[in-house]
């Protein structure tokens, strides 16, 4: 259930001419965010979990506790790596005795998840829990047994779409969204978003439908130059979108109402909560909020940390820190927006050429491979990004608007190249050498601002507005407690005798 808003009247973009200039931040910027799926997701799940998602800087209300998120990464890590391991040609289900697949797949998991620190313990009861049903159900199947080596799968593809396409009224809006697809599967025609959440009432997890329908819409309302250009012919209209758990799968209807309708109110939400341009919008949001401290919202990670938090007597200056706050929350929203938000507005609708001049990407080819580094040969020498920071993302696979990303870290630069050490399954993750033929393809690599950073003051600023005390002897101990009420309440600081 959304909150329902009034769509918006359109999007506000930044003006496409002064994306190319140096841009002077200043003030509250002249544009709308540029959202992320899970931005959204928020949003359509209330929108009180935006206001906590841009102002507080705390993006998790659909994320559950820690065990169930670090519970999930694992779910789909461990899934794309056993599929990546087939299409690549390094495991053969058919060579092994149907009776004995489930043991070598269990080794296989027990060896991955090892590798990312989970101990027998915590690995058995993943297994058992997630793993096991979702392997026996495949071997049932026999979809496990179907997928062939070179067939093209991808897992965790970037899709930017800064003008995605949403009908209203017979007519079209324009947005913008970015995201990852779980898996891509060109050979069955199918988009998987899997989860280790619980059905609801018989239906998907929470809100899942909706994901795998807005990448699935990001995809098919990208112009057709800018997919990679073996994938221009797909007919990614006609792909089955599916939501998949350990137990089952959820074959999504692509033509609901209901998808865009949420969607129209999540985006009327963020662009009210970040412009402020109407006095009441906080008062609406509140009056919106999808659950109350009585009947706490089942899924939402914010109950008890995020909305409703004990009141604690101390400190006692409270609730003039939150009045003192308020206007910080909006500056660092509007410095994320300044980071973050106009970089994503810039690689998505600059071309190629642009950013190399403004130096926001550089582009070269993959020259050598190895686990150990990767070496890219850059077309228009070493750029000044390859100063200061050592972190960067490479387009191992397709375009800045669709394609597969990994994070690299420099080792060496060298006259015209580039030696990096690759992420995360380094450049075997495009799973296929037919469509990933290193030596021709062409890579952006880039930096991403470091936008985090902002948020995580925010989650800073909140956490000190909310930290309390109950006994007035413990309070007047501890020190953070008694330096908040001298800067905002009425405690006298003792000056020194003269
Ligand atoms: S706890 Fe309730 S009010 Fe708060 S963000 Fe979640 S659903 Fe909304």
């Amino acid at each position: 259930m959304t909150a329902e808003r009034r769509p918006l009247s359109k999007w506000l973009y930044p003006e496409k001419k002064k994306l190319g200039e140096d841009i002077f931040p200043a003030g509250r910027p002249p544009f709308d965010p540029f959202p992320s799926v899970t931005n959204l997701l928020n949003a359509a799940l209330c929108p009180v979990a935006a206001v906590h998602d841009f102002l507080r800087g705390n993006e998790g209300a659909l994320l559950g506790q820690y065990d169930s998120r670090n519970l999930g990464e694992l779910f789909h890590g461990f899934i794309a790596h056993l599929k990546r391991l087939i299409v690549d040609g390094k495991l053969d289900l058919s060579a092994s005795n149907p009776g004995a697949l489930e043991g070598a797949i269990q080794s296989i998991f027990l060896d991955y998840s090892s590798k990312r620190g989970f101990g027998p313990s915590a690995a058995g009861q993943v297994w058992e829990r997630s793993i096991q049903p979702w392997v026996n159900r495949r071997l049932l199947d026999g979809s496990l047994g179907l997928l062939r080596k070179g067939d093209h799968l991808f897992f965790e593809l970037w899709i930017v779409n800064p003008r995605m396409e949403l009908t209203l009224d017979g007519g079209v809006r324009h947005y913008p969204v970015y995201g990852r697809a779980d898996e891509i599967d060109i050979e069955r025609q199918r988009i998987i978003e899997r989860t280790v959440k619980p059905p609801i009432s018989g239906g998907p997890p929470l809100l899942k439908d909706l994901q795998v329908w807005l990448l699935w819409k990001a995809l098919t309302t990208l112009p057709k130059k800018d997919l990679p250009g073996s994938w221009r012919s797909v007919p990614f209209e006609r792909f089955e979108l599916m939501v998949e758990t350990p137990e089952v799968d959820f074959v999504i209807d692509k033509a609901s109402p209901d998808f865009e309708t949420q969607l129209h109110a999540a985006y009327s939400w963020i662009h009210d909560i970040c412009s402020f341009e109407q006095p009441g919008v906080m008062r609406e949001v509140y009056d919106n909020a999808q659950c109350t401290p009585q009947a706490p919202h089942r899924e939402c990670s914010h109950p008890f940390t995020g909305c409703f938090p004990r009141t604690f007597p101390f400190p006692s200056s409270r609730p003039e820190m939150k009045r003192i706050f308020a206007p910080w929350y909006r500056l660092l929203l509007w410095e994320r927006m300044w980071q973050g938000d106009l970089w994503w507005y810039q690689t998505s609708m600059l071309d190629s050429q642009a950013l190399v001049e403004k130096g926001l990407i550089s582009r070269g080819r993959i020259v050598s491979s190895t686990p150990e580094k990767t070496e890219i040969r850059l077309e228009h020498g070493v750029p000044q990004i390859a100063g200061g920071f050592d972190r960067f993302e490479v387009v191992v696979f397709g375009t800045m608007a669709c394609g597969l990303r990994t994070d690299a870290k420099l080792l060496e630069v060298t006259d015209n190249s580039l030696v990096m050490k690759f992420g995360g399954e380094g450049v075997s993750r495009a799973g296929s050498a037919v469509l990933f033929q290193p030596s021709s393809d062409s890579s952006s690599v880039f930096q991403r601002q470091p936008e985090f950073l902002t948020s995580g003051s925010q989650r800073g600023l909140f956490k000190v507005q909310k930290m309390g005390l109950i006994k007035p002897e413990r309070a007047a101990s501890v020190s953070q407690v008694q330096l908040l009420e001298a800067i905002f309440g009425p405690k006298r600081v003792a000056g020194r005798k003269r």
